[in-house]
C-alpha cells in the first residue's frame, strides 16, 4: 500500500492545475450562463492527453486507468472547473466500450473520444421509470441488420454537444409490468428521428439537461454494445466508474468551497476577531474536511481495484460506499461553507450557492442516496430488499 502519487500522476495533476488556471472558474461560469460548451478548455484537455487518460494506449489514450481519471476529476473540481462530461464520456462510455466493444467498435469510437474529436453522452432515465431502470419503455425493435428505437428519455446531460449517445433500451416485446430485457446502443446524435429539447435545470454547469425523443430511429446492428438483451452486464461495468467519477467530482467541489469559505472566514470580522474563530463555523468545516479526505481515499481504493481488474462486485462495493461518503461529505462542506458567507452566500457574484446546489445534486443523481444505501444493505450486509 503506497499512498504517494507516482511521478506520472503528479505530472497529470500539474497539467490539470495549469488548464484550470488557463480556463478558470470565470470562464466556466460564463459558458454555463451562455449555455455553450467549454470547447477551448476541452481542446486544452485533449492536447494534454487528459481526455484519453483512461483510454487504453492501443486506442490512442494514455492508458492510465481509473485512478488517474478520478485524480484529475477531483483536481479539476477543486478548481471549480470540472467537466460534467467526464462522468458520462470518460466515466461511462470509455470503460463500457473498452470492456464490451468489438475490436471494430473500439477502433471506431475510442481514439475519437481520446482526441476530443467526439463526445458520447448517456441516456437511461425515463419519465415513468426513473430509478427503476427495469421499467423503461424505450424499445429497440429488431429488424435484422438494424434496430429501430422508439421512446423518450429525460435529464440527458450534454446531448446537444455529443456526436454519440449511449442509449439503454429494452429489446423484449415491452409491456408496463414486465421487467425489461436491456440492450445498449451507441446512437449517432445526427440520426434521423432523434431530437431533443432543453430542460430548465438550475445548475451552474455548461452541460445542460435535455428531454430526448426517439421516433423510429434506425440504429445499425453493429452499434449494439455487448450482447442483445445482456445490457445489465454492460451497465454493471459502466456504473462503477460512474460512481467513482461522481464521487471525485463531489469531493473536489467540497474542497473548493471549504477553501474559499476558510479564506473568507479568516478575513471577515463582525465582533472581535475573524468569524472563522467561532466554533459554530469552524467545527462543521473541520468535520467536513476530515470526511472529504476519508472519502477521497475510499474512491481511490475503488479506482485501484478497478484498475487491478477485480470482479465488478468487489469494485462496486467500494465504489458505492465511496460515492455515498463522498457526496455526503461534499454536501456537509458546501453547507458549512455557505454558512460562513452569511447573506453574501446568496448573492450570485459570490458563487457559493451554485456549489451548494451542485453538492446537493450528488444525493440524487446519477444514483440517489437511498439506492446506494439499499446496495450496501442488501449486497454487502445481506439484508432483505425493501422495495
Ligand atoms: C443534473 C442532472 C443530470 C442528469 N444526467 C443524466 C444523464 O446524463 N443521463 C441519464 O440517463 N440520466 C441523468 N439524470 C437523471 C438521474 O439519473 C435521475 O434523476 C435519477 O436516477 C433519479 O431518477 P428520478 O429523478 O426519476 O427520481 P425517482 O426515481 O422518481 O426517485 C425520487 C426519489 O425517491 C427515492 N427513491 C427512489 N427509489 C427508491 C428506493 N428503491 N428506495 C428508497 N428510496 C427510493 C429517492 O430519494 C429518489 O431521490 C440526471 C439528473 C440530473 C438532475
Amino acid at each position: 500500500m503506497d499512498f504517494n502519487l507516482t511521478e506520472e500522476h503528479q505530472m497529470l495533476l500539474d497539467t490539470a492545475d495549469k488548464i484550470a488556471r488557463d480556463f478558470p472558474r470565470d470562464y466556466y461560469i460564463d459558458c454555463a450562463k451562455k449555455q455553450i460548451f467549454p470547447e477551448e478548455q476541452w481542446q486544452a484537455l485533449a492536447q494534454a492527453g487528459i481526455l484519453g487518460v483512461n483510454t487504453p494506449e492501443a486506442y490512442g489514450g494514455a492508458g492510465m486507468g481509473m485512478l488517474a481519471l478520478v485524480l484529475v476529476q477531483e483536481r479539476m473540481a477543486e478548481h471549480g472547473v470540472a467537466p460534467l462530461y467526464f462522468v458520462v464520456n470518460q466515466g461511462i462510455a470509455v470503460p463500457s466500450i473498452t470492456r464490451h466493444g468489438t475490436e471494430e467498435q473500439k477502433q471506431r469510437w475510442l481514439p475519437a473520444i481520446a482526441s476530443g474529436e467526439k463526445r458520447c453522452c448517456f441516456a437511461i432515465t425515463e419519465p415513468n421509470a426513473g430509478t427503476n431502470t427495469f421499467k423503461i419503455q424505450t424499445i429497440g425493435r429488431d429488424e435484422g441488420d438494424h434496430f429501430v428505437l422508439n421512446g423518450n428519455k429525460l435529464f440527458i446531460s450534454g446531448i446537444n454537444d455529443a456526436q454519440q449517445v449511449l442509449v439503454v433500451a429494452r429489446t423484449d416485446s415491452g409491456g408496463q409490468g414486465a421487467r425489461a430485457e436491456l440492450t445498449l446502443f451507441v446512437v449517432d446524435t445526427d440520426s434521423e428521428g432523434l431530437t431533443w429539447e432543453r430542460m430548465d435545470t438550475l445548475l451552474m454547469n455548461p452541460e445542460g439537461q435535455f428531454f430526448v425523443y426517439f421516433d423510429e430511429v434506425k440504429v445499425p446492428r453493429e452499434n449494439v454494445l455487448g450482447k442483445v438483451g445482456a445490457g445489465v452486464e454492460v451497465l454493471f461495468d459502466a456504473l462503477n466508474p460512474e460512481r467513482m467519477v461522481v464521487a471525485a467530482n463531489s469531493i473536489g467541489g467540497g474542497r473548493h468551497v471549504l477553501q474559499r469559505a476558510a479564506e473568507y472566514a479568516n478575513e471577515r470580522k463582525i465582533f472581535n476577531g475573524p468569524i472563522g474563530a467561532y466554533q459554530g463555523l469552524q467545527h462543521p468545516m473541520a468535520e467536513a474536511k476530515a470526511l472529504l479526505e476519508s472519502a477521497s481515499l475510499m474512491v481511490q481504493k475503488a479506482a485501484v481495484l478497478q484498475d487491478a481488474g477485480e470482479h465488478p462486485k468487489v469494485v462496486g462495493d467500494v465504489a458505492n460506499m465511496g460515492k455515498l461518503v463522498g457526496t455526503d461529505a461534499a454536501f456537509k462542506a458546501a453547507d458549512a461553507g455557505l454558512q460562513c458567507f452569511g447573506g453574501y452566500g446568496f448573492c450570485e457574484s459570490y458563487d457559493v450557492l451554485s456549489h451548494f446546489i451542485g453538492a446537493r445534486l450528488g444525493k440524487v443523481a446519477p444514483i440517489n442516496r437511498e439506492m446506494t444505501l439499499n446496495y450496501i444493505g442488501e449486497f454487502i450486509l445481506g439484508l432483505p430488499k425493501s422495495y
